[in-house]
């Protein structure tokens, strides 16, 4: 990897698979909540554990350690197997289902209806955290002689369900703005192309697949010909123009499980994922022939030239990037306008 190179794809990045626990918890919120969760059941009930026994209640001691294990292991589960959403579904499920075991059968008051209502919108995802919901006011009205009086059953229902509207509301905002921000954090706002932190990401996860599965990727390094001459000549909104039709017509020739990434500047990656070097090849020959034919510039028409490399086994990706760097460099030495395909690096 020469210096443009190195300026050009970055500093080497350690991998972000098995991150630091601070990394994790700031990146995962659904992870930061279970593990809140999971600290203060801990800190709550553990306590209470150690008092039952101290009283010689061993029955109610064993019941609250059962709980905090069960929620320990979850909290694990969320940890090692990196599936938040999944771990956060099965919590708010275990959450309600001893809420309610414990209001009909045991001696828990119906109050705690409301936070454990609260933390299901904050855990779960909305339908489910609204069908729970439903069912907890429901089933705890169900069981009369957990109130005082009639009169506290409607107060119960229609409190739990204002609550139950609040946090809807608040979960529904919440995600709103979460897709906004990941769409903020990984697009070019010029071309809609996925910019260069999804490109580094959808790079890292390529060859993690490369090294688990064995299955073969191949990426499109692609840069305009001449582009500055057309900024020079016809002003800098012309060539932003170019670069927005650019990346119109390369996603309208990718499949399904292609992606289109702006290196920045007027570079561009495709990623094709499950594709060999022959077929990448094949297909970046069609997106030249379709810019060629089909990309108006102001001054006429606007080619391409690209590198294809495929990415060798156990290859980091910033070498996997420099060798399409170069096949790139050839097709431009070699006049333009065209497709060269880097050779493996032990060839
Ligand atoms: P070559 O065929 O060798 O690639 O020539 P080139 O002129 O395309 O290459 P060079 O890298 O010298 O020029 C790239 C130009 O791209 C420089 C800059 O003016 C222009 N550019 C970079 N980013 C943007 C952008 O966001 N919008 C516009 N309009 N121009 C940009
Ligand atoms: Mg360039
Ligand atoms: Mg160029």
């Amino acid at each position: 990897m020469n210096r443009r190179q190195r300026e050009r794809f970055g500093p080497p990045r350690k991998s972000a698979a098995g991150g630091h626990w601070r990394q994790r918890l700031r990146a995962d919120f659904r992870l930061a909540i279970i593990s809140l969760f999971g600290v203060s059941v801990m800190a709550g009930i553990l306590p209470l554990a150690a008092y039952r026994f101290y009283v010689g209640d061993w029955l109610t001691g064993t019941g609250d350690l059962v709980l905090v294990a069960v929620f320990a292991a979850l909290v694990a589960y969320a940890w090692s197997s990196g599936r938040a959403g999944r771990a956060a579904r099965l919590i708010a499920v275990t959450m309600t289902g001893g809420y309610l075991a414990l209001v009909i059968f045991g001696s828990i008051s119906v109050m705690w209806a409301f936070p454990i209502l609260g933390a299901g919108f904050l855990l779960a995802d909305r339908v489910f955290a609204s069908l729970s919901a439903v069912g907890t006011l429901a089933i705890t009205a169900l069981f009369a002689d957990r109130f005082d009086a009639a009169v506290d059953i409607w107060s119960f229902l229609i409190t739990g369900l204002l609550v139950s509207v609040f946090g809807l509301i608040f979960a529904t905002r919440t995600e709103i703005q979460q897709r906004q921000l990941s769409e903020i954090a990984s697009r070019d706002p010029l071309t809609r192309a996925g910019n260069r932190r999804a490109l580094r990401y959808a790079l890292d996860e390529a060859a993690a697949l490369k090294v688990r599965y064995d299955s073969p990727t191949s990426l499109i390094l692609l840069d305009l010909d001449h582009f500055k001459s057309i900024n020079d000549v016809h002003g800098h909104e012309a060539g932003d123009q170019v670069l927005v039709s650019l990346a119109e017509l390369v996603t309208s020739r990718l499949r399904g499980q292609d992606s289109l990434f702006r290196l920045g500047g007027e570079e561009f990656v495709v990623l094709l994922a499950g594709t060999h070097a022959g077929e990448a090849e094949r297909l970046a020959g069609i997106i030249r022939r379709t810019l060629s034919t089909q990309l108006d510039g102001p001054g006429g028409s606007v080619t391409a030239s690209m590198g294809v490399a495929e990415l060798a086994p156990s290859e980091p990706v910033r070498e996997w990037l420099a060798r399409a760097d170069e096949a790139l460099y050839e097709a431009k030495r070699s006049g333009r306008d065209r497709v060269v395909t880097a050779r493996p690096p032990d060839a």
